[in-house]
């Protein structure tokens, strides 16, 4: 402990180097707060200056994105309301000017200084599946790769680090781009001879595999090609490598479900890549009794690096009855949270699952879900949201959107009735019926949905519902104006949760090329407070963490997202500027989680 602190008696001035000293500075942290402080000293563990901090704890702005009164904005703009944070422990002490902040450095500060990058309260995704996220940074990335050749070396280089025995998969080559010249298992098998190794082609129409695959997958010359599929095989008759459409499942089945340790790497990679695109929390999507074990095995031993708010799975019936004995979750000191339970109604409308109340505009007589009632055990999810759980129901369609608000309603007590939690969700939220609009805000319901859906649904969202009832889809600004509450999230790994991405598209509804340039039904844009707050502040509330975080102010967690971009007024004057906005700086309960080590030293 003492080495730790020496170096930053001798570096704490703010000359830290930063490039590559995040995990430094985590363990020094950890460290610090451990510390005894002598009695009366006011110092900090770190001091943030020379920052363009936005606190956020002006007023929300009205229905209509207007800043309220006592938000630090004019007709010049945006205007940084602070420049600088003390953080003492996991919480924000102070904030206000660089100046005032020095009565808090002491011989242990550390002090980080901003350089001018901007600081906001710390961004959360509050709709995630980060096993998948994990997954991705587990896998050999082949996108791009031109020659057999190269993409072999890449496995090569990753099985070097797996285990022999164990699958290496990877994904990316383009089998559409090398239909003429497929490789074949045998370079894969010679360079990769200790691992079953499977590559699945960019559009997952082909798999290419090694000969240790194959024999695991009992893939053999007698294996016939089944119905709508192709196993290609050699002069020989023996499989070639290669299996192309429904025959790739022959492969990809053949690889065992991870295994609890697997999967508690997975949940640590993907939070570990949040934490490094800005992000300080996650709230998850449904999480199952293994999930589970592992956000509380990673909570137990400390080593959450973003605070992560679970919602049980409603189709874990076993694990809802066991939270049901033992009642909410609420201290969030080891990052993890438990008080939510996520149930689906409906589908998804690109699919046609989606419930709608009347026909689908491209396909007559057919309206989704259509099972009677809503496709979860609703009296489980009535009895837990009696004890304190908040509801998170999946709702996509017009009609699964109303019959999510009807069983709230009921949940809550019938008509008329405040509401027991009164911050029940609907996730997705993604078409309302015009008379549906005010039961949001009439029974508190908080409308959870994806600015990434948006821009990449328009292709054809209006195919699927016609030009009137696509009025109500991912209808932000009506919902603010008949005063719900909306929080934004990326719904990973579905769509990019890049927060710039996420910010540009709920800000000017267009797709990363600017398509289309005045936007998707613009009218239903936010202003950019909106959409930050959505990702940050509102978030917090839907947490219940509102009086913890979701502001930067003393006495709040401290966590922080600094970026190198000012989103709110960029956000006004070009919006398109935001999607090359860069994360500088991730602060997660006062420990620096991610430094790009560029800028801020
Ligand atoms: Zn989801």
């Amino acid at each position: 402990m003492r080495g730790r602190n020496e170096i930053y008696v001798e570096r704490g001035r703010g000359l830290c180097g930063l490039r590559g000293i995040s995990s430094l500075v985590i363990v020094c942290g950890l460290l610090l707060s451990g510390c005894q402080r002598a009695a009366g000293d006011e110092s900090a563990d770190m001091l943030l200056t020379g920052g363009k901090v936005y606190t956020f704890t002006w007023d929300d702005p009205a229905a209509d994105g207007a800043p309220a009164k006592s938000a630090p904005y004019s007709s010049a703009g945006w205007r940084p309301d602070a420049e600088a944070i003390a953080v003492r422990g996991s919480r924000i002490v102070f904030v206000g000017s660089s100046r005032d902040a020095e009565k808090y450095r002491g011989p242990r500060t550390r002090v980080v200084d901003l350089q001018g990058a901007t600081v906001i309260p710390g961004l959360v995704d509050s709709h995630t599946h980060v096993v998948g996220l994990g997954e991705k940074q587990s896998r050999v990335d082949l996108i791009g790769v031109q020659t057999e050749e190269e993409a072999v070396e890449r496995v090569v280089a990753f099985a070097s680090k797996v285990p022999k025995g164990e699958w290496v998969v990877g994904r990316g080559w383009d089998e559409g781009a090398w239909a003429n010249r497929y490789p074949t298992m045998k370079l894969l098998s010679e360079r990769a001879p200790h691992h079953p190794v499977l590559l699945v082609g960019l559009h997952s129409f082909a798999v290419w595999g090694n000969k240790l695959a194959f024999e695991r997958a009992k893939i053999t010359r007698d294996t016939q090609s089944p119905a709508g599929g192709t196993i290609v095989k050699d002069r020989n008759g023996e499989p070639a490598g290669i299996l192309r459409d429904r025959a790739t499942t022959l492969l990809t089945s053949a690889i065992p479900p991870p295994t609890d340790d697997q999967l508690k790497a997975y949940v640590l990679a993907g939070l570990n890549v949040m934490a490094r695109d800005g992000y300080v929390a996650v709230h998850e999507a449904g999480a199952d009794s293994r999930l589970m074990r592992a956000f509380e095995s990673l909570a137990a031993e400390g080593k959450l690096p973003v605070r992560v708010y679970a919602m049980l799975s409603a189709r874990d019936a076993d694990l809802c009855r066991a939270w049901l004995a033992r009642g909410p979750k609420t201290d969030a000191t080891d990052k993890l949270t438990v008080r939510s339970v996520k149930a689906f109604y409906d589908g998804a409308l690109g699919s046609r699952g989606a419930f709608l109340l009347a026909d689908y505009s491209d396909k007559p007589g057919h309206r989704g879900v259509t099972s009677e009632g809503a496709g979860f055990d609703q009296k489980l999810v009535a009895e837990m949201m009696k004890s304190g759980f908040q509801v998170a129901i999946h709702a996509i369609g017009d009609a699964g959107n109303r019959g999510t608000l009807d069983f709230i309603e009921l949940a809550n007590g019938g008509k008329g009735n405040p509401g027991i939690n009164i911050r029940d969700r609907v996730e997705h939220a993604q078409v309302i019926h015009p008379d549906d609009f005010q039961r949001f805000a009439k029974l508190g319901v908080i409308a959870s949905m994806q600015p990434p859906h948006c821009a990449e649904d328009k292709a054809w969202a209006e195919d699927r519902l016609g030009p009137e009832r696509v009025k109500g889809a991912y209808a932000w600004r009506a919902l603010r104006r008949n005063g719900t509450r909306l929080i934004f999230n990326s719904d990973l790994v579905g769509s990019d949760h890049n927060i710039f991405y996420g910010l540009h598209a709920a800000i000017t509804r267009r797709d990363m090329r600017l398509q289309p340039p005045n936007g998707w039904y613009p009218e239903q844009r936010v202003r950019p407070e909106e959409a930050m707050r959505a990702y940050s502040t509102w978030a917090a509330y839907a947490a219940f963490w509102e009086k913890e975080s979701g502001v930067i102010a003393p006495g709040r967690w401290a966590d922080i997202t600094v970026m190198d971009i000012d989103p709110l007024n960029v956000g006004e004057s070009d919006p398109a500027r935001l999607l090359q906005g860069k994360i500088r700086m991730t602060m997660v309960a006062g420990q620096i989680v991610h430094s790009s080590g560029e800028e801020i030293r």
